[in-house]
């Protein structure tokens, strides 16, 4: 009997529904099957699979209240933030990929020296993978998957995806608006998750925790298969004595407590300078108070991601920090922790050094800028981190001394949403790229075409080796430094050699 997925809802525990989860052991013939259906799609003309996905983006958005539902159910988080996290930004996603894939993919006709190449021409192409692994969390149920599906569809590949075993209804729905290309959904938790990544597919794409993501990234160099891994985060935000604080209190306060924190690029640690801190710590406490819970700041997602939460602030509390607001569970049904604000806090603490995702905003004070960077660089995650000053140019000049994939002056976390921009960290946050058409690394291999069209009957460095070619070679070299009669050197020899 197939397995099932019970969901509930973290906001009162009202049961969702049951999802089969599909059988480890029919994930490989899943694998073969999409790899059928994507040789005919990968030799569609492009201009055909354009059509098709431009009808799959208005089946997306024709359907937005219908994925809004599903999210807001399965994941929690407030509508609003269904809306302008995962419907509104992925109308430019497909927009960007139907626009760009022509120009990304586009064959590239590489010049070769004419000397040492004669008569050839080089073009790169660039082929589909194959079949991709896509294996995606809870927290942007939609618009993370979407970061792979759109453009990897478009570039020719197929997809077996596997959502989150605490989202499947999204990611099902996401299957029903690529309807007619090579798109399988596998549902399950971490038993499906490895069948895929053993299961035949030509590269995978993961996105969350960093235990996890190692354990897939070792199952896939096992095989060899690219693997794009892009993990969580321990954010920082940095802000300065001359920011704006009214602007730096509201982005930090977004930036930590938007999805109730569980985003990989939450602010999840903020060091102010001392002059400005009794200041900036009374806006962002009143502010945070001012949340409502269910209309600004959700659920937790998950019960084991509730507990962390709470193993974390409880153990920040035990050792001195001081709780301004919030602090502890809500006392109502669901999964709800109150938005809180942490002071006096302690790197020894795992409220400052692991990831927490949930609403916490722990706010560290610090002399200076410099203190500042070597407690955001001493981190073992390097998702983004931002700064707040009102001197943009000088914010930009430490740019180079943040060890982030993604850093920000005076705003946090949403270029994530933006996709022209690569998405990616350092250390342990994983190596993985969405966005921009670097991502397409992990989605197509490149090829080299070589058309020679010389005439003549053997190469220069072909067989026999002999005297005149030795000749040749150092008449190279001399033409590369540009010494005198270099180039006659170079024809006396291809004489001799062809004669
Ligand atoms: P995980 O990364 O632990 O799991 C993601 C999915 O992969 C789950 O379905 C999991 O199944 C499955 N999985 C487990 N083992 C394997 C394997 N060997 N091969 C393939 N798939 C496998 O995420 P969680 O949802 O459990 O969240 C845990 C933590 O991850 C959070 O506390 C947060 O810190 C971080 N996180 C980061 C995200 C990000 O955006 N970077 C997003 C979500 C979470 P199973 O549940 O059975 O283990």
């Amino acid at each position: 009997m197939a397995t099932l997925l019970k969901i509930a809802s973290p906001r009162d525990g009202t049961p969702l529904g049951e999802v089969p989860a599909t059988d480890p052991a029919k994930v490989q013939a899943i694998v073969e099957s999409c790899r059928r259906a994507q040789a005919e799609w990968a030799a569609t003309p492009l201009s055909e699979r354009i059509a098709r996905m431009k009808a799959a983006r208005r089946r997306f958005l024709e359907r937005a209240e219908a994925f809004v539902e599903r999210i807001t159910a399965e994941n929690g988080k407030p509508e609003a933030e269904a809306w302008m996290s995962e419907i509104v930004p992925t109308a430019d996603l497909f927009d960007y990929w139907l626009k760009n894939i022509r120009p990304h993919l586009a064959r590239e006709r590489v010049p070769l020296n004419p000397v040492n190449y004669p008569g050839k021409t080089a073009f790169i192409e660039y082929r589909p993978r194959g079949i991709i692994g896509l294996i995606t969390p809870w927290n942007l149920p939609v618009a993370i998957p979407l970061r792979t599906l759109v453009p990897a569809l478009l570039a020719g590949d197929g997809v077996v995806f596997k959502p989150s075993e605490f989202t499947p209804r999204c990611g099902a729905l996401l299957a029903e608006v690529f309807e007619g290309m090579p798109l399988e959904v596998v549902q399950g938790a971490g038993e499906v998750g490895r069948a895929l990544v053993e299961g035949g597919v030509d590269a995978v794409i993961f996105t969350g925790s960093v235990a996890t993501g190692k354990k897939v990234a070792s199952a896939a160099a096992e095989r060899l298969l690219p693997c794009s891994v892009e993990l969580g985060g321990k954010d920082a935000a940095i802000v300065l004595a001359d920011a704006d604080l009214d602007r730096a209190a509201h982005g930090i306060v977004w930036g930590a407590l938007h999805f109730a924190g569980q985003d990989c690029s939450s602010v999840e640690r903020v060091y102010v300078v001392r002059e400005v801190a009794d200041a900036f710590l009374k806006r962002v406490t009143e502010e945070v108070s001012r949340l409502r819970l269910g209309v600004e700041v959700g659920p937790l997602t998950t019960p084991a991601q509730l507990e962390i939460v709470e193993r974390q602030v409880q153990e920040a509390v035990a050792k001195g920090a001081k709780v301004l607001c919030g602090g502890r569970r809500a006392p109502k049904e669901g999964l709800w922790f109150e938005p809180t604000v942490l002071t006096d806090v302690g790197e020894e603490m795992s409220i400052l050094c692991e990831e927490t995702f949930g609403p916490v905003l722990p706010v560290v004070i610090v002399e200076d800028a410099k203190e500042a960077l070597s407690r955001v660089n001493a981190s073992e995650y390097g998702l983004t981190a931002s700064l707040w000053t009102r001197d943009v140019m000088a914010g930009w000049h430490l740019a180079a001394e943040v060890e982030t994939g993604v850093f920000m002056v005076n705003n946090h976390s949403f270029t994530g949403a933006v996709p022209a921009l690569p998405w990616s960290g350092v250390k342990r946050s994983g190596y993985g790229v969405t966005g921009s058409h670097l991502a397409l690394e992990s989605l197509v291999r490149p090829q080299v075409v070589l058309l020679d069209r010389s005439r003549a009957k053997r190469e220069m460095w072909w067989f026999p080796y002999d005297e005149a070619l030795l000749v040749a070679a150092r008449a190279l070299r001399d033409l590369a430094l540009g010494r005198v009669g270099a180039l006659g050197r170079l024809l006396g020899a291809f004489l001799r050699r062809f004669k």
